[in-house]
């Protein structure tokens, strides 16, 4: 058993002082008074705070930094040189670009990444000896690191680059399958399904990979209004109502920006008890549009947060562009309540029971010195940055400190 004793811990349900958090077997097991006769490990000065959950991640649009931000253009001319990026990257190159991406997460406090995996066959379009060579790579890049990683194998129909996709959906139920099995020995690793978007996959897939046993499910929806047009040109309805009719609108699926997604379409989405994932980050980088604040906040949907292209790694700005978005286009402040804000950083708390996923941070940083207690979580949020960050834990085990 280790025994960590801060300053402080703090939560979703505030602050609390005087306490030790004993972890064993990957789990927390007693947070109280420090034990009197068991090692503990001191960390004056410093706050504990559960893992941020990174729900949205492509590791290897981490090497496009800098290199488009001068280009012009748009989200479909960033593309263009994204996917130039993907045709490159083989499995030794792909195993190094994430875990590049995943020692900065772990740094900037995520200890649990969804990779939304779609470089899958060799860049002709034939597929590798292992046909989930690629896979394999990004979730052993995850293991070196020490970060839980959900593998959302990409299913791609059609568009896009060869190596992205499938010839038929049973072939690509059949790479999931496998690949589940693979994982089943890994304990920080998972696996789900996620069509990459209805530009990239019809409706026979959607549908089969509704029917299908693989959880949880994620899709990219509504990012671009261009994508609405289209999918009102084929289907006859905006793209979450076709997730509705296709039987993928369920508590565990994930839908991905929903940037342009109407009322109704969010009014569906909360009704089944999916949720939205933002990336604000990467929203703002690409020219997809501010994150639709109210909207999402009067559906009562679900939130979480994700890196996505990996422009820049933080979740508290992820966290804090939510309610800035708002702020921008109603002038008023204080829309989302932090408790929002909270519920999509952290899916648990620092408790009995709770996955040992921490992070430490420093209460004498520059940047969040001299914070009441009461406006510390708001204080972080705002104001905090991941340099202020010390360590973090996955399972109990210490993946990064300085
Ligand atoms: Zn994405």
């Amino acid at each position: 058993m280790t025994t960590l004793v801060p300053d402080l811990d703090l939560d979703r349900r505030g602050v609390q002082r005087g306490v030790a958090v004993s972890m064993q077997d990957g789990h927390i097991v007693a947070v109280g008074p420090p034990p009197e006769h068991a090692p503990i490990e001191e960390l004056p000065g410093l706050a504990l705070v559960p893992g941020f959950w990174n729900n949205h991640c492509h590791a290897f649009q981490r090497d496009l930094r800098g290199r488009t931000e001068q280009a012009g253009g748009d989200f479909w001319s960033w593309r263009a040189a994204m996917y130039e990026l993907a045709a490159r990257l083989e499995p030794d190159s792909v195993h190094d670009v994430a875990r590049r991406c995943y020692r900065e997460l772990v740094a900037a406090g995520y200890t649990a990444v969804s990779e939304f995996h779609y470089l899958h066959h060799r860049s002709t379009g034939l597929p590798y000896a292992d046909p989930n060579a690629m896979a394999k790579a990004v979730v052993e890049a995850a293991e070196d690191v020490g970060i839980r990683i959900t593998l959302l194998l990409v299913a791609y129909e059609r568009d896009g680059h060869a190596r992205f996709r499938d010839p038929d959906v049973a072939t690509y139920l059949d790479r999931l399958e496998a690949l589940s099995d693979w994982v089943e020995d890994r304990p920080l690793a998972d696996v789900g399904a996620a069509p990459h978007s209805v530009r990239a996959v019809g409706r026979e897939w959607l549908e089969a990979i509704a029917k299908s046993p693989f959880t949880p499910v994620s899709i990219h929806v509504d990012e671009q209004p261009r994508e609405i047009e289209e999918c009102i040109a084929e289907h006859g309805c905006r793209p979450i109502e076709l997730l509705d009719r296709v039987g993928l609108l369920r508590p565990d699926v994930g839908v991905v920006h929903a940037t342009h997604a109407d009322g109704a379409e969010l009014a569906l989405v909360a009704a089944a008890g999916s949720n939205v994932c933002v990336c604000p980050t990467t929203e703002a980088d690409l020219a997809d549009g501010p994150v639709p604040t109210e909207a999402l906040l009067e559906s009562g949907v679900d939130l979480t947060i994700g890196s996505d292209s990996n422009v820049v790694v933080d979740p508290l700005a992820e966290l804090r562009e939510i309610e800035l978005s708002a702020r921008r286009a109603t002038g008023r402040r204080g829309v989302v309540p932090l408790t929002v804000l909270l519920d999509a950083a952290w899916p648990f708390d620092v408790t009995a029971g709770a996955p040992a996923d921490l992070v430490a941070f420093d209460l004498n940083h520059p940047s969040i010195a001299g914070i009441d207690d009461a406006d510390l979580a708001a204080g972080l949020v705002f104001s905090g940055t991941p340099a202020a960050f010390t360590a973090t834990w996955v399972a109990g085990r210490r993946v990064f400190g300085r």
